[in-house]
């Protein structure tokens, strides 16, 4: 890079200055410290280094801990945190050279697809002001999508890095469970969350990947996996690939224009020599129900700590058992509260066999699908990331609808396979992404079958 890291930095506040700040801004950043970011870049530059991302600027969501900045997680509840320890991935892009400029808006706890549901007020998407940027980690799209950064950090639980990057036209990745070390992301639902990364490009997306991927010893579920060079994966040709296109991400109630994208998307890799075939996962329609029953249960679980004992903030009340009562109370947003509510609901005594036990049987079926369609000779599976553009604020205030927008991609993350959002194109001037998913631990293929997408669409050979 040309640019010195002071510089890069201090481009990236002005353009937040720009676009993010005030009563009409974006709302995508929640906590910088621009003399620190400085500080950080100077560094950077004194070491004149040739590291693989000297002097970018990041932003990372604000569930993961950083130690100067705070960590809300769009929460009340959490309002000042500031982490005695930082996250293994924000400590890795630091040492390649990354420089963190800012805390990015998200849905509390990362319960969301539209960023709606944020204590600290929405975030607007770059493209179109009056709709939603998606969510969970709607402020780290926003912000790339608006040019503040080229990469961002981000959480997946059920589709929360893939869904805002389609919204906001940009890439976005969700790794294979274990891939990437969840050390310093507060929990939501451990068994699916996994850190993703934003991408202005497939390649920066790539790059960030391949520098926080790996086995960390502070989090036993990171797998001991060799990381390929993701970045390497550009090659002209997918000769060799073969395609899977599921039926039942294509009903017949699909969107046209999505349908017509998604076409257009499958010819182009026919066009660099990848066979396509049409597969089918026939569990899908069950992922929302499983996802919704699985996710809040572990959630009710996880958020328990949040007791105004420990972290954040505390209520006063006359005893303990009420103490803990007003803190939560006060402290969490509806969303949260309603999560917690029907995850406990669903591990009570009585219920457990009907909804949670149930939901697990399912989520084996669900993961089965996938087993056997990459046993069958596929490589890859490509699908709509979302059943719509992005839509406008307050559309969806049924919360069952609401969820019903993660049908694409929480199957991901119930049967722990990697899968991506990459741009491919637009409707009546919204981006439309386009979905990747690969065998466990094939963030490589997945890579290669991204870049020859995006450069199908930029129109090169
Ligand atoms: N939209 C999903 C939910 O609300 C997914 C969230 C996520 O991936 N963190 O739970």
């Amino acid at each position: 890079m040309s640019t010195s890291a002071v510089d890069a930095v201090r481009d990236a506040f002005e353009r937040m200055a720009e676009v993010d700040a005030g009563p009409t801004g974006l709302n995508c950043i929640l906590w910088t410290d621009e003399g620190r970011a400085l500080e950080d870049a100077a560094a950077v530059d004194a070491i004149r280094s040739s590291l693989a991302l000297a002097g970018v600027p990041f932003v990372a969501k604000d569930n993961i801990a950083t130690t100067h900045l705070q960590t809300t997680c769009g929460s009340r509840i959490l309002a000042g945190y500031v982490s005695p320890y930082e996250a293994t991935v924000v400590t890795r892009l630091r040492d390649a050279g990354a420089v963190l400029v800012g805390k990015s808006n998200m849905d509390e706890f990362a319960m969301g697809s539209s960023n709606e549901h944020s204590a600290w007020g929405p975030v607007l998407n770059p493209v179109d002001r009056t709709r939603v940027p998606g969510g969970s980690s709607g402020g780290s799209a926003a912000s790339v999508a608006a040019g503040i950064v080229r990469i961002a950090l981000g959480s997946e639980t059920g589709g929360s890095v893939r869904q805002p990057a389609s919204y906001c036209g940009i890439v976005g990745v969700k790794p294979t469970y274990g891939r990437v070390s969840r050390f310093g992301l507060v929990a939501f639902a451990s068994s699916l969350d996994q850190v993703g990364v934003f991408g202005a490009t497939v390649q920066d997306a790539a790059v960030a990947l391949e520098v926080i991927a790996g086995r960390d010893v502070r989090d036993a579920t990171s797998a001991d996996c060799p990381v390929d060079r993701y970045a390497a994966a550009a090659t002209a040709d997918l000769k060799g690939v073969v395609i899977g296109k599921p039926r039942e991400y294509f009903p017949s109630s699909l969107d046209p224009g999505i349908t017509k994208l998604c076409d257009d998307a499958l010819d182009s890799f026919r066009a660099r020599g990848a066979e396509v075939r049409d597969v089918s996962l026939p569990h899908t329609d069950l992922a929302i129900p499983v996802y919704y029953i699985i996710a809040p249960a572990e959630a009710s679980s996880n958020l328990a700590r949040f007791d105004g004992v420990r972290y954040g903030l505390r209520v006063e009340a006359k005893g303990l058992r009420e103490m803990y009562e007003s803190t939560r109370t006060r402290g969490f947003g509806p969303e949260v509260t309603r999560r917690i509510l029907l995850g406990t609901y669903v591990l009570s005594a009585g219920y457990y066999d009907a909804y949670y036990k149930k939901a697990q049987e399912v989520r084996t079926l669900i993961a089965r699908d996938f087993r056997e369609v990459f046993e069958s000779g596929v490589h890859l599976l490509f699908t709509p990331t979302t059943p719509s553009p992005a839509f406008e604020f307050g559309a969806k205030s049924d919360p069952y609808e609401m969820y019903l927008n993660d049908i694409f991609t929480a199957t991901a993350n119930l049967a722990g396979v990697p899968a991506m959002s990459v741009p491919i194109g637009n409707i009546d001037g919204l981006p439309v992404g386009g979905q990747l998913l690969a065998r466990h631990f094939d963030e490589q293929t997945m890579f290669r079958g991204a870049f020859a997408l995006e450069a199908a669409r930029a129109g090169k050979p």
